[in-house]
C-alpha cells in the first residue's frame, strides 16, 4: 500500500472483508484499530487478529475510539445512521470501504462492475472470455473474495474483475478502473441510501476517478444511467440491446456486434433470456477492451449456461429443459425469467410471505402451461394464477413434490422453471440451498 494519506485506521466491521482488510493493512505497517459489535474473544478471526498485534474492541464501542483514527474503513453492510459513523462524520474523518485501498496498492488492469442487477452475471463472463483468451484473470469484489486479499496477492501480469455494490462504491473517492461498468439502475436498495438520487450518486462513484484514458461502459436503454454517467470524464461505450449504436454495443440481424466488429449469432449463445443479451454485451465489450479475443468470447457463449441459480440450466430430460432461477426471491426477478423464455412454461413458485401480492405477474404467465405451488404463499399465488387462468394449477406440501409433478406433467418442447417470486426463508435457509434441492429433484427423476 502507497500513498494511502492515513496512519491510524479503525476498520468497523469484522466478518470476512474486515478481518482481511485489518490483516493487509497491520502487515503493511498501518496502525489498526477493529470494532466489531457481534464478534468473540474466541472466534478464530478475533486470535488471529491479536496475535498480528492489532487492537480488537468488541461489543458496543465507545466513541472514544474515534479520538485515536485518522480514518474508518467501514464493512459495506454498516448504515451510516451507525452511532459511531454519525459521530465522525462531525468530526469528519473520512469513511471508506476496502475498495478505496486498491487505488494505493495494484496498477494492474481493473474491470469494475455495478448495477441494480446482473452483476454476479456479468462478471463472471468477463472473467471466463478474458480466461478464456489466456489472460491471467481473476475476479473478487461482492462475488466472493475480498478484494483486498486479491489485490495484495496480485501479480504485474494479472487482469483484476470486481463486481460492485452500491455499499462498497459509497465509501470510495480515487479508485480508479481501467473498465467501470454500469449495467442498470432499478429502484433497489432505497431503505439503506434513502432516496434515489443518494443510490445513484453511489454507483457514479465507480467512474468518478476515471480519465479519458479509462472507459465506461454503461447502458443506453437505461435512463437513469444514462443520466447518471454525464458527469463522467472517461470515454464513454454505450451498448443498448434496441437501437444500433455503431459507436458501442448493439444487436443487428439477430447478432451482437462491438462497433464494427461481429461478436456472435444470438442464436450460438447458450445463455437465456433477453436480460442476458445485455450483460453479455457488456462483458464482451469490457473483456475486448482489456485483450480478450473474439474466439476467446465465443468460446464462453457457446457453452456457458449460466451463473448458478440464476436461470441456470439444470439439464434436459425427455424433451423437457429444466432450468433453476432460485435467485429470484421477487415478483421482478420472477418476470423477467418468464420473459426469457418463448416454449411453453411450467412454473414452480412459493415461499416466505412478505405480505405482498403477485398480481404484476399476471401479464406475464400467458405462456404458463402449468403452475406449482408450495410455500407460504402458495394460497396468494394460487388467486394470482386462477386471475389468467393458468390452465394447470397445483398445489403441494415441498418444492420436491411440485417439481415431481411438474416433470409428470410437461411435455416434450415445454420448459420446467423454478422462479419463486419469494424468499426461501420458509423452508429453506438461503435460496442455494433451495436451488439445490431443486436440482437435486431432477438429477433423480
Ligand atoms: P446481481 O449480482 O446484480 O444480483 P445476477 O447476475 O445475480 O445479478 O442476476 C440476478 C437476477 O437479476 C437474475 O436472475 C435476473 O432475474 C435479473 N437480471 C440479471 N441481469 C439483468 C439485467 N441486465 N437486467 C435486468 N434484470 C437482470
Amino acid at each position: 500500500i502507497e500513498g494511502f494519506p492515513y496512519q491510524r485506521i479503525l476498520v468497523l466491521g469484522l466478518a470476512k472483508t474486515g478481518t482481511a482488510v485489518s490483516q493487509v493493512l497491520k502487515k503493511e505497517g498501518f496502525k489498526v484499530l477493529v470494532s466489531d459489535l457481534s464478534a468473540k474473544e474466541t472466534d478464530e478471526n478475533v486470535k488471529v487478529l491479536k496475535d498480528l498485534g492489532v487492537t480488537v474492541h468488541l461489543g458496543e464501542p465507545s466513541l472514544q475510539l474515534l479520538e485515536d483514527v485518522d480514518v474508518i474503513i467501514k464493512n459495506p453492510g454498516i448504515p451510516y445512521t451507525n452511532t459511531l459513523l454519525v459521530e465522525a462524520e462531525k468530526k469528519h474523518l473520512p469513511i471508506l470501504t476496502e475498495i478505496e485501498l486498491l487505488a494505493y496498492m495494484i496498477d494492474v488492469p481493473i474491470i469494475a462492475i455495478t448495477g441494480s442487477n446482473g452483476k454476479t452475471t456479468t462478471t463472471t463472463l468477463t472473467e471466463k472470455m478474458l480466461a478464456k483468451s489466456n489472460k491471467n484473470v481473476v475476479a473478487a469484489g461482492n462475488i466472493g473474495k475480498v478484494a483486498t486479499d486479491i489485490a495484495y496477492e496480485l501479480t504485474q501480469d494479472q487482469t483484476l474483475v470486481l463486481e460492485l455494490s452500491s455499499f462498497q462504491l459509497m465509501g470510495v473517492n480515487n479508485f480508479r478502473p481501467t473498465v467501470s461498468v454500469l449495467l442498470n439502475l432499478f429502484e433497489a436498495h432505497l431503505d439503506y441510501h434513502g432516496d434515489f438520487s443518494a443510490y445513484q450518486e453511489a454507483k457514479a462513484r465507480i467512474f468518478r476517478a476515471q480519465q479519458s484514458t479509462d472507459y465506461l461502459v454503461y447502458n443506453a436503454d437505461n435512463e437513469a444511467v444514462s443520466h447518471a454517467v454525464k458527469s463522467a470524464q472517461a470515454t464513454k461505450i454505450p451498448f443498448s440491446s434496441k437501437r444500433l449504436l455503431k459507436n458501442g454495443g448493439y444487436i443487428k440481424n439477430q447478432a451482437l456486434y462491438f462497433k464494427d466488429t461481429k461478436i456472435i449469432d444470438i442464436k450460438d449463445i447458450k445463455l437465456v433470456g433477453d436480460h442476458n443479451l445485455e450483460n453479455i454485451l457488456a462483458s464482451s465489450i469490457s473483456a475486448l477492451l482489456t485483450g480478450a479475443t473474439i474466439e476467446g468470447i465465443r468460446a464462453v457463449l457457446t457453452t456457458f449456461t449460466g451463473v448458478k441459480h440464476r436461470l441456470q440450466f439444470v439439464d434436459e430430460k425427455n424433451g423437457v429443459k429444466y432450468y433453476n432461477d432460485s435467485k429470484a426471491t421477487n415478483t421482478l426477478a420472477t418476470i423477467t425469467a418468464l420473459e426469457a423464455f418463448r416454449s411453453p412454461i411450467r412454473l414452480i413458485a412459493g415461499g416466505l410471505d412478505r405480505g405482498n401480492g403477485f398480481d404484476d405477474l399476471i401479464p406475464h404467465l400467458k405462456n404458463v402451461s402449468g403452475i406449482y405451488l408450495y410455500g407460504e404463499t402458495k394460497d396468494k399465488l394460487k388467486e394470482t394464477a386462477t386471475k389468467v387462468p393458468v390452465p394447470h394449477i397445483v398445489t403441494g406440501e415441498s418444492l420436491a413434490e411440485v417439481t415431481l409433478e411438474a416433470a409428470k406433467d410437461a411435455q416434450p418442447g415445454e420448459i420446467v422453471l423454478l422462479s419463486p417470486a419469494c424468499a426461501s426463508w420458509d423452508q429453506f435457509s438461503n435460496f442455494e440451498i433451495r436451488g439445490d434441492i431443486f436440482i437435486e429433484a431432477v438429477h433423480t427423476l
